[in-house]
């Protein structure tokens, strides 16, 4: 028994892979092609692309949000629990990985619920708030330069409704957060962000220890 989280050791994680993780073969094989890429660190872990598959569900979502997409495995389990006229709208600025997730899509049957724009995140989320995007969104993960954290949240409240879920990866910072010897850029956008939402009573929050922290904001 705990009255605090658990630590996951490497058998421990494994049973949980083993016994608790439902990946589709699709799921499987992009996560192996990204894991021989040099920039593998950057996928989200199975376990949490299950778990924003279940939020997605759990809150109804149509329309959703990316920002940071790379080789689209996140997008593409947002994707598959989503119903069959619902969206996301996925923001990256590289074409060489989204290249590997736009192959994917289309093999998993979903590329048409992705819309992919390649360019600044900021102006991609600009121009949906220019098209009276504001409060149409249900759902919002957040995954790309950690410096623009606090920026892609704001805009995250103003593009999803009231009740709609904003999910931010690596709020953890693989421990960073809690090392006092790390003082760099992006560790510190990522703990002033984590102390904001704390404090933020536009949302109700939790950070889950999942992967590398994702830290959940409801808009109220
Ligand atoms: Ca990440």
């Amino acid at each position: 028994m705990s009255a605090r989280t658990i630590t996951l050791d490497d058998s421990l994680y494994a049973y949980i892979l083993e016994h608790a993780l439902r990946e589709p073969p699709i799921l499987a094989r992009l996560r192996a092609e990204t894991a021989a890429m040099r920039e593998a660190n950057m996928q989200i872990a199975p376990e949490q692309g299950q778990f924003m598959a279940l939020l997605v569900e759990l809150i109804g979502a149509r329309r959703t949000l990316e920002v940071g997409t790379f080789t689209g495995y996140s997008a593409l389990c947002v994707a598959l629990a989503l119903p069959a006229d619902g969206r996301v709208v996925a923001c990256d600025i590289s074409e060489t990985f989204t290249a590997v997730a736009r192959r994917y899509w289309a093999e998993a049957g979903v590329a048409d619920k992705i819309d992919l724009h390649l360019a600044p995140a900021v102006e991609t989320l600009e121009r949906l708030l220019a098209e009276g995007g504001a409060g149409t969104f249900d759902f919002m993960f957040i995954d790309a330069d950690k410096e623009s954290y606090d920026a892609y949240y704001e805009y995250g409240l103003r593009l999803i409704r009231p009740g709609g879920l904003i999910a931010i990866d690596n709020v953890l910072w693989n421990g960073a957060v809690a090392d006092p010897a790390r003082d760099d850029k992006e560790t510190a956008a990522i703990r002033a962000l984590n102390d904001k939402v704390r404090e933020d009573r536009r949302v109700s929050m939790s950070l889950v220890p999942i992967g590398d922290g994702l830290m959940l904001a409801r808009r109220r």
